[in-house]
């Protein structure tokens, strides 16, 4: 009987071989019995003979066929990625799925019935803003009911209604798609350096990594367009009979229904499906096969769709490439970035990294020829002027709670402008806790050695890594003084003082809590269009593309923190951030200012701000970088542990330790250090860097290290390449 090797999802190296009746293809899902368990798994091999004895070797128990099988392609790249990540092939594949299909239940067939237009939609009453929209979606050609839906959460109601009164009928989907599906809405005329970058990349043969630098406002979104353009059509010199299939990785917080309907708007009659942890599992699962069977045309995803499978891909982008959101950083610690890099070559297909402020491993890949630069050097809106960027020396200022006059008095003149202001606090590393005035004592967390956090408004402490919470105690615990105060400048604590200052002002706070919920966020941002707020207070970017035109001030608060971090990527974090919250400022015709509170203004970090020169400031850090030794001039590896015993902790990264030296390896093993939050949950939590000169090096003491057998207990410890965490 033939044999099948299977790629399940156990933490074990390895596959594992069932016998099957009839032949069955690689990427075919299967379920199997492993031990008591029935499980999913995927074909990744077939074979004629077996290690296992025969009397023990089971028999596939079905034979998934209500999906189709994984490409060769895809799945040579999750093989790849376990390699490279030092993964277990199986929890690797099995993670790159959409939750449906990592079951055996049956794939749903969904009902999505297709719509068509039949009559001329310029009659619909005004008032019917979505039902426009839907017979605007409608003109070109039928769409299925599940495409309709982006558009609003009210299609179905909607789509009822225009059926009622006869604007719209159901149909069958045409199975070809009429060559005016790649029509192009809306195009600008390319400025030169835009059109230099799309040609550059239209014309390279096969795999090509092109990394696009220009500012917020230079026009990358407008050449990805063009580029998508080129990239969907057919193009038999290049050897694309068929259109091709473009993925668009964008970072977490982009991926907004407005962006998504930013590209529908440009690609009106092209299939775009998107791909993000928001979805419920059965949508995901359909947008997937659509992306599989080649009809969606464009993927929109966060970043585990560079998994999505999409057999005609002719174009990669991953858009704001340097951000954190591309890494995952739990399972299979990926960088999609870097997997997106992998996919194109492997596809033999072009890649565009496009940022204002490229990672400093992207930045010398390009200076050192591996990826090719294409500049835009300027914003593409001529009227539209840079903001100016300066800082506030907080030693030579009055303060109020942590926040300068002159800031104060910049907000008060544009509340009486009527124009908004956008407060930025950089919170990494920093977080409004409670102090005792008497005796020093802090709201230390009892289970982490993090701080608790104080929240105003519920008058609680809260701990932001364990979650644990208790009431703000009227008096300090250990001496019993009432002055208890807050230290630091919480979102809260700053809303609270701007509300004081200013009572008549409409104040709204944007922070990780407030944007969780997709709805409050929406709802909010069109406040802040309908000029419903003065003044924004956050802890975390607003996300690109959303222009907010009244908005003209920024400032920032804890600036300070990225320079004082222990982690080396913090003061490239923070000026990254803070050029794209100077982006955010005066995009329109109103000119905008950006004002940082700091005690170093002479710091380079902010001298090249003040310059909006991204060039100098990145080879100041490579430099810095080169002398110390840091990425992206070595390669590192951390393992990290985590256990309730310190002691079992700490032994089991000795022993780990103890292996790399004896190696005796071109790689340098730091020692065993406590992780920079060393508690969480009770948990004591540890780290092993080990860092080489080159990745294959690195790869190969990977490879032979075997950190499997080391005994674990009942530890979490993990691998991560690359890491980005300290
Ligand atoms: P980025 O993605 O770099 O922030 P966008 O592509 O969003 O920049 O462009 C910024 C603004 O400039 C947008 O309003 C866009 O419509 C406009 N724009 C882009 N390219 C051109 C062009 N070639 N001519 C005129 N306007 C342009
Ligand atoms: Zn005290
Ligand atoms: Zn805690």
């Amino acid at each position: 009987m033939p044999i099948v090797r299977v790629a399940l999802d156990v933490p074990i190296h390895g596959l594992f071989d069932y016998e099957v009746d009839e032949p069955v293809a690689p990427g075919q899902r299967v379920a199997v019995q492993f031990g008591r368990r029935q499980m999913t798994g995927v074909v990744m091999e077939t074979a004629a003979q077996s290690d296992v004895s025969p009397d023990r070797i089971r028999k596939v128990t079905r034979v998934l066929e209500d999906s189709a099988p994984l490409s060769s392609s895809l799945l040579k790249l999750l093989g790849f990625c376990s390699d490279y990540y030092h993964h277990p092939i199986g929890p690797t594949v099995l993670s790159a799925l959409p939750t449906r299909l990592r079951s055996d239940k049956p794939v749903p067939v969904r009902r999505d019935p297709a719509f068509r237009l039949i009559r001329d939609p310029s009659l619909l009453p005004k008032r019917k803003a979505i039902a426009r929209r839907i017979a605007d979606a409608l003109a070109m050609q039928p769409r299925m009911l599940s495409q309709l839906k982006a558009l609003s959460s009210r299609v179905g109601s909607e789509l009822k209604w225009l059926e009622a009164e006869g604007w719209i009928e159901q149909c069958e989907m045409p199975a070809e798609l009429p060559m005016q599906s790649l029509q192009l809405a809306n195009a600008h005329q390319l400025n030169f350096a835009q059109q230099q970058a799309v040609d550059a990349v239209v014309q390279s043969e096969g795999y090509g990594c092109f990394l696009l630098h220009g500012i917020t406002g230079s026009g990358k979104t407008e050449v990805y367009v063009h580029l998508m353009h080129r990239m969907l059509q057919p193009c038999p010199e290049s050897g694309r009979r068929e259109g091709g299939q473009i993925l668009l990785l964008v970072p977490e917080i982009n991926l907004t229904p407005q962006l998504e309907g930013y590209f529908r708007a440009r690609f009106p009659a092209t299939e775009l499906v998107s791909l993000h942890s928001g979805l419920s599992e059965n949508v995901r699962l359909m947008n997937w096969q659509q992306a599989q069977s080649g009809s969606a045309c464009i993927v929109l995803g966060t970043r585990l769709s560079v998994f999505a499978e999409m057999p005609r891909l002719s174009l990669i982008i991953v858009d704001e490439e340097h951000d954190g959101s591309f890494k995952q950083q739990d399972g299979l610690r990926y960088s999609a970035r870097d997997v997106a890099v992998f996919r194109a070559s492997q596809s033999g297909v072009p890649i565009v990294l496009g940022s204002a402020t490229p990672s400093l491993e992207s930045y010398h890949n390009a200076q050192t020829g591996r990826y090719r630069l294409l500049v835009l050097p300027g914003r593409a809106n001529a009227d539209a002027r840079l903001p100016d960027i300066s800082c506030i020396n907080v030693n030579q200022s009055v303060m109020s709670d942590g926040v300068s006059e002159k800031l104060l008095r910049e907000i008060g003149l544009r509340i009486s402008k009527g124009e908004q202001s956008l407060l930025f606090i950089n919170r990494r590393g920093y977080a409004p806790v409670l102090m005792c005035t008497e005796c020093g004592w802090l709201s230390n967390c009892k289970s982490c050695s993090g701080k608790m956090v104080l929240h105003l408004k519920d008058r609680k402490l809260r701990c932001h890594h364990c979650g644990s919470q208790q009431s703000m105690p009227v008096s300090c615990p250990d001496c019993g003084h009432a002055g208890l105060h807050p230290v630091g400048s919480g979102t809260q604590r700053v809303e609270s003082l701007l509300q004081a200052r200013f009572p008549d002002a409409r104040i709204l706070r944007v922070d990780r809590d407030s944007t969780r919920n997709k709805r409050a966020w929406q709802k909010m941002r069109e406040q802040i269009h309908a000029n419903e707020v003065d003044m924004l207070v956050g802890t975390q970017m607003l996300a690109k593309g959303h222009d907010f035109p009244s908005l003209t001030l920024v400032g920032v608060l804890g600036a300070d923190n990225a320079l004082y971090s222990a982690d080396f990527r913090a003061s490239e974090r923070l000026f990254a951030q803070l050029m794209q919250v100077a982006g955010r400022a005066g995009r329109a015709d109103k000119p905008g200012e950006v004002l940082i509170q700091t005690a170093f203004p002479d710091h380079p970090l902010f001298r090249c701000l003040e310059r909006h020169d991204f060039d100098a400031w990145a080879s100041q850090l490579l430099a810095e970088r080169r002398m110390a030794g840091f990425p992206p001039f070595v390669f590192q590896a951390m393992l990290r542990a985590e256990g309730k015993s310190e002691r079992d902790v700490y032994t089991y990264l000795d022993s780990a330790r103890a292996a790399a030296i004896a190696l005796q390896r071109e790689v340098e093993v730091f020692g065993v250090v406590p992780a920079s939050l060393a508690r969480r949950a009770n948990h004591v939590r540890a780290q092993l860097l080990i860092q080489a000169g080159s990745r294959k090096v690195l790869q190969q003491f990977l490879s032979d290290w075997r950190i499997d057998e080391i005994p674990k207990g009942g530890l979490h410890c993990s691998l991560d390449i690359d890491p980005l965490e300290f």
